[in-house]
């Protein structure tokens, strides 16, 4: 009814690859086509499109980063035409036009006692924000992951774009631009992997995988994910979901999870492992949708590509290496102003206590007003036992998934055959499931 009084003749979307959104988007594209309507839905929310690396590398995805950069080149250019205003969306007598909802409506309840987040919303934002980054050359010539300070709350080691470049309000392609517009103008930089524009390669790589993976968001049926037997118990994952493990480092990180909705990639790693496979060996779909839920830059194919990865679940697999949760912290902040500001509580406790307050005398406790077990939580495990035991657990699975993988070794693979495209993944998971089957073993 309404293709008819709006008189559509074209219908523009930009291309969304998650799965979910594949299916939505079949849906009315086929609707619009046979409506008589023409749809064009380009790829611009990642450098490069999906289906072409995965055609470009025989059919599956790439699953090393290395081998994604030599397949994929130079991202295409943005475009640059710039428009101040929208055309008007006809007579819009005829519709009624919804308001914003509220916070409320929403369903975040009464938030006006809550501590703001410093990140406001929009492409104006978005703007500015990667102009101050870049305007620091030599930052971002020397700009180099995994260093930088995961406790820099003040001001954050990173761009803090992520959320812009998930909802949109960043072209990932113009901010690549603007950074190679950058490296043209000094003498030397940091190259991918370490580098800022690596950093964007990191993005879509996992996008490239996810969209050559069924079952990529998950343990079961997913050929690339180690099959782990990850423990249950609701009272541990409680504790580290709302930042009461006793850990100080752990608890700030999921603290500033809940009240600005990003933190830093090494503090998201130090709460990744502890929960997986340093110490609770809670699984990782359980934190993933703690991160879904709370992060204002939660993206599918980043978030799952990335709790694959800390759990040695995938792409990673040097299960042995785990972050401290008193060590790791201190380095970088030993006077604990980051868990200072996060956990109130702890405000108070001297610089050698505020990473391991249970270590300390009751008089320390007394001095900072926080009374261990009272005030704040003691350690729900013990760091060196439960590590130890789960590096012993992540042996022995390692050690069943290469005897799987043997077994099914030798089985041919008809992935290489194929011709990708975007309709693929939403059309039917469960076919693509079948194609790759037999696709990969560790
Ligand atoms: C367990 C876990 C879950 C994560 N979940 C998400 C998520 O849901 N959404 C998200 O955007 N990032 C996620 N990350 C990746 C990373 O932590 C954030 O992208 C980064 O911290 C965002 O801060 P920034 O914009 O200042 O990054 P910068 O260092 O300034 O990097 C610029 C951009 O590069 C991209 N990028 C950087 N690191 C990565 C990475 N490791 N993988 C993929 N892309 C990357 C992001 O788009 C980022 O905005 C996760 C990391 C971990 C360990």
């Amino acid at each position: 009814m309404y293709v008819i009084w709006w008189n559509i003749g074209k219908l523009c979307f930009e291309s969304d690859t998650e799965p979910y959104a594949l299916a939505r988007d079949k849906k009315v594209s086929d609707f619009a086509m046979a409506s008589g309507i023409e749809v064009f839905t380009p790829v611009s929310h990642t450098l490069f499109d999906p289906a072409d690396i995965i055609n470009k590398n025989g059919g599956r995805p790439p699953l090393t980063y290395q081998s994604f950069i030599a397949i994929a080149g130079e991202p295409p250019a943005p475009i640059f035409e710039e428009y101040s205003e929208l055309p008007p969306v006809g007579d819009t007598g005829e519709y009624e036009l919804l308001p914003v909802p509220t916070v409320e409506e929403l369903g975040y309840g009464d938030i006006s006692q809550e501590e703001i987040p410093p990140f406001r919303g929009g492409e104006t934002e978005a703007l500015r924000r990667m102009k101050a980054s870049l305007q620091d050359k030599e930052w971002v010539a020397k700009f180099e992951k995994p260093k930088g300070d995961p406790s820099g709350f003040l001001k954050p080691a990173t761009t803090v774009l992520s959320p812009y470049l998930k909802f949109g309000c960043l072209s990932s392609r113009y901010f690549y631009h603007c950074i190679q517009d950058v490296y043209r103008s000094v003498r030397n930089y940091t190259k991918p992997p370490v580098s800022l524009s690596g950093q964007l390669l990191w993005r879509d790589f996992f996008y490239k995988v996810f969209f050559g993976t069924p079952n990529f968001d998950q343990i079961k049926g997913n050929k690339i994910c180690k099959q782990i037997p990850w423990s249950e118990n609701e009272e541990l994952f409680v504790a580290w979901r709302d930042g009461r493990t006793g850990y100080p480092w752990i608890d700030a990180i999921m603290i500033q999870l809940r009240k600005w909705g990003w933190m830093h990639h090494l503090a998201r790693h130090s709460v990744s492992c502890l929960l997986t496979r340093g110490d609770l060996f809670i699984h990782w779909e359980k934190g993933r949708d703690v991160f879904e839920r709370l992060l204002i830059d939660s993206d599918w194919a980043i978030n799952n590509g990335n709790w694959l990865w800390l759990s040695c679940s995938s792409f990673f697999y040097q299960y042995h290496r785990i972050y401290s949760p008193i060590t790791f912290g201190k380095k970088y902040d030993p006077n604990g102003n980051y868990i200072r500001h996060f956990i109130p509580v702890l405000k108070d406790m001297s610089r050698e206590y505020i990473y391991e307050p249970w270590t300390a005398p009751l008089s320390i406790h007394k001095k900072a007003k926080c009374i261990i077990c009272k005030d704040y939580p003691k350690p729900v495990v013990d760091h060196d036992t439960a590590s130890k035991e789960c590096r012993k657990r992540m042996g022995e699975a390692y050690a069943s998934n290469r005897l799987d993988s043997n077994s099914s070794k030798g089985k041919p693979s008809n992935l290489s055959r194929r011709k990708w495209s975007h309709g693929d993944h939403g059309a039917s998971n469960s076919s693509i499931a079948k194609l790759l089957r037999t696709s990969r073993s560790e």
